[in-house]
């Protein structure tokens, strides 16, 4: 199992770094992922710094800080994210991993509407690859509002190996598609 995931890391990590993004890509996800927004009247998000190849989402960073919404990024302390609120993307500081991140006070996890949830490939259950730190699915342990991921299609497949600990996404948006995740997940699994 564990092996499987950390193949498919490789391979994907590999695919996304030679991927030639266009930015009608990234403007397709922001345009659904702002509708998604707006539809669930959502206040507080708390998204990415990109890294890598990682789909951009400083665009949807500034259209959230124009529209006053509470735009929060993570930091990484020991092995734990902590939501900071941000309210101008230029005062960031290198972090873990050479990523950039704010300083500040801890944001209440439970006040988040949306937690975006960056993964190197998702499957269309909302399962997930991370970097293999399992981040993510320790901040999402008792996280219970929407958790949303942003990937260019070769970045979906059907099927991702999972195991106990890991938290799906319930929402993936794509350039194309916005796959409900959590229902295909009830669909397909039981
Ligand atoms: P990723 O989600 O980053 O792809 P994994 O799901 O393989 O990585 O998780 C990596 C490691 O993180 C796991 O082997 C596990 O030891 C640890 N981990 C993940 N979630 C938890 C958790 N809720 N509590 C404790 N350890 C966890
Ligand atoms: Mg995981």
């Amino acid at each position: 199992m564990d092996l499987d995931k950390s193949v498919l890391r490789k391979k994907f990590l590999n695919l996304r770094e030679k991927y030639n993004v266009s930015q009608k890509e990234i403007e397709k996800i922001k345009e659904k992922f702002l509708n998604l927004i707006e539809k669930n009247n959502s206040q507080t998000i708390l998204l990415y710094y990109p890294h890598k190849n990682e789909i951009n989402t400083i665009p949807i960073i500034e259209e959230l800080l124009k529209r006053k919404k509470t735009v929060l990024l993570p930091k990484v302390e020991k092995d734990r994210i902590l939501p900071i609120l941000i309210s101008d993307i230029s005062n960031l500081k290198i972090g873990f991993a050479g990523i950039k991140e704010p300083e500040g006070k801890v944001f209440p996890k439970n006040s988040i509407d949306i937690t975006v949830v960056p993964a190197v490939a998702y499957d269309r259950r909302g399962y997930r690859l991370g970097y293999g730190k399992g981040f993510y699915d320790r901040f999402l342990q008792d996280f219970k509002n929407l958790k949303v991921g942003l990937a260019y299609k070769f970045q979906v497949l059907d099927k991702i190996p999972f195991e106990k600990h890991d938290i799906p996404v319930d929402i993936i948006i794509t350039p194309e598609e916005v796959i409900e995740a959590g229902r295909e997940r009830s669909f397909l699994n039981k």
